[in-house]
């Protein structure tokens, strides 16, 4: 990892700009990687406009430094990290612009969060259609990754859903670009990971909800090839499929455990099939609960799981699941549409069970005829070296259109590991070795999860024709390289090609 300038050389550097016609600073500042096992001292400038967005653009070349953008910050690694040079923030630039609700197109700024746009559209019956696990991700951000959902097998990425976006290029040039303008800037800077220009204006489709609910089915599966079985039979045939699906695995459970785990289907309702669930169709009323079990304030619960934070505490927590999910409550439940997908926001601040360390996540996407053997082999090698993740999850996915879109026809297993002083070398080690793997089976890599990819194996995993292709694409619209992260210049060592 690059050595951190010194904060305070940076601090003196403190520069104004001009953003429509308010001065604002840029600050020295240190940023983390979503998992606290990333960090960078960065000049971190928050433009209110596209104006400030091109100022900061003429400080950066005026000085020669680099820029990087930040969203909100969620990815797990170094997509929003920039050491030394400009970090771009856009928390104060996020306003809904446009909401049409007879169609169900909404136009935002940068800076507006997933959950800002659902709170805006649920109350007159509108759902975002591709979600992450989180709900605090932005719109930019998520188009600049291609998130996908519990439902990307079916829905496809985000990127399918947004109709257009302006991209404003390093040069400070504004270009419109859509599936009819600038169709190769569209199909490159969803999935391009900021490296082409920043996203405004983005303009998203968003689907109809008759209830604010989803009819969920949980279903055990003693294996892993058990959970693929089962998992197709929700998701295989279109006429009954599953409208998401989501399986957690217990990467402790070995032999002819190996995989096991327990899915989550559901199914979208609607007004006719949950009448009582139109009440839901209300922000308020979607609002996840700030007490367990009305009484305990959820901020202290990563305290309480805290203790359980080591290898053995793990595989007890791990454990319990499993027993809760083979012998618990059976059958179908309705669940609102926020309970559904924002599980990971139950718990405020888990991640903080990690501290100090923090945490990767290793996320591959294998396609469907390697993935089964592929996956067993990585759980199988991390068991052998002592360093099982301690939260597994699988989804099942669909090839799209973007450029270096790590979504194909398969599945995909995200990992989450533990970083310590201790570990960190041989889990680094670890992620490599799986990568090669990953590689030999055909498979991808999701750079907002990404921490330890190399060079090589990003490439490999792409191909010359596409990263080339990205790469043509971004010496034109960046001549200057001044577009750079902390990921960009780790997958392609210099930060633009080789
Ligand atoms: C708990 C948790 C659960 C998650 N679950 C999922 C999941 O289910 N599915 C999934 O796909 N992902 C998931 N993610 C990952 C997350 O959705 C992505 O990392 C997403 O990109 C984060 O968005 P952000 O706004 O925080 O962007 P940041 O992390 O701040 O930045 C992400 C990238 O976007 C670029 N960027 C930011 N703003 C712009 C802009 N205006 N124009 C162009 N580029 C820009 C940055 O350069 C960077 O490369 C999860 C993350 C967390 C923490």
């Amino acid at each position: 990892m690059a050595a951190s300038p010194d904060l305070l050389a940076l601090q003196a550097a403190a520069i104004q700009f001009d953003d429509a016609g308010t001065s604002r600073s840029l600050v020295a500042a240190r940023v983390d990687g979503w998992g606290m096992s990333s960090h960078a001292v960065v000049r971190l400038a928050r433009p209110r406009s596209v104006a400030g967005v091109q100022a900061v653009f003429e400080l950066a070349a005026t000085h020669g430094w680099t820029v990087g953008l930040r969203g909100a910050g969620r990815s797990y690694g170094d997509a929003a990290l920039n050491e030394a040079g400009i970090v771009l923030d856009f928390c104060d630039f996020a306003t809904v612009q446009w909401w049409e609700p007879t169609t169900g197109h909404i136009v935002v700024d940068p800076g507006v969060t997933i959950g800002q746009v659902w709170q805006h559209v649920v109350g007159d019956g509108w759902w975002p259609p591709v979600v992450s696990g989180t709900m605090f991700p932005t719109v930019a951000g998520a188009a600049a990754m291609n998130i996908h959902g519990k439902n990307n097998y079916k829905a496809g990425p985000i990127g399918d859903w947004i109709e257009r976006f302006r991209l404003v290029t390093p040069v400070g040039e504004i270009v419109d670009c859509s599936r009819d303008d600038n169709a190769d800037l569209f199909h490159a800077a969803i999935s391009g990971f900021g490296m082409l220009g920043v996203m405004v204006d983005i303009e998203l489709r968003l689907k109809p909800v008759g209830s604010g609910r989803v009819e969920v089915e949980p279903a055990w599966a003693p294996n892993l090839a058990a959970m693929f079985e089962r998992f197709e039979a929700y998701i295989g045939d279109p006429a009954t499929a599953a409208d998401y699906c989501v399986g957690w695995i217990d990467a402790f459970g070995s032999g002819r455990s190996l995989g096991r785990g327990q899915i989550h289907a559901a199914w979208a309702l609607s007004a006719d099939q949950d009448p009582e669930g139109r009440v839901l169709l209300d922000a308020a009323a979607q609002a996840l609960p700030d007490r367990l079990f009305g009484l305990i304030p959820k901020v202290w619960m990563w305290r309480l799981i805290k203790p359980f934070s080591t290898p053995l505490g793990m595989r007890a927590i791990n454990l319990a699941k499993v027993l809760a999910s083979r012998f618990g409550p059976k059958g179908r439940y309705r669940q609102s549409h926020a309970g559904f997908h924002f599980l990971l926001d139950y718990v405020p601040d888990w991640k903080r069970i990690y501290e100090p360390g923090g945490l990767i996540q290793f996320q591959s996407f294998v396609p469907k005829e390697t993935a089964l053997a592929t996956f067993e082999r990585l759980l199988r090698m991390q068991q052998e070296r002592g360093l099982v993740n301690w939260l597994s999850v699988i989804k099942r996915h669909r090839p799209d259109s973007f450029l270096l879109t790590h979504a194909l026809d398969g599945w995909s297993l995200a990992q989450d590991f533990a970083i310590t002083d201790r570990n960190r070398v041989a889990v680094w080690q670890l992620c490599q070795d799986m990568a090669a793997i990953v590689v030999d089976a055909g498979g991808r890599f999701y750079p907002a999860k990404d921490s330890t990819l190399s060079p090589a194996h990003w490439r490999a995993s792409h191909g010359d024709e596409r990263l080339d292709a990205f790469v043509a694409l971004k010496a034109r619209v960046d001549p200057d390289a001044r577009m750079q992260t902390n990921l960009s210049r780790r997958l392609f060592r210099s930060g633009t090609a080789d």
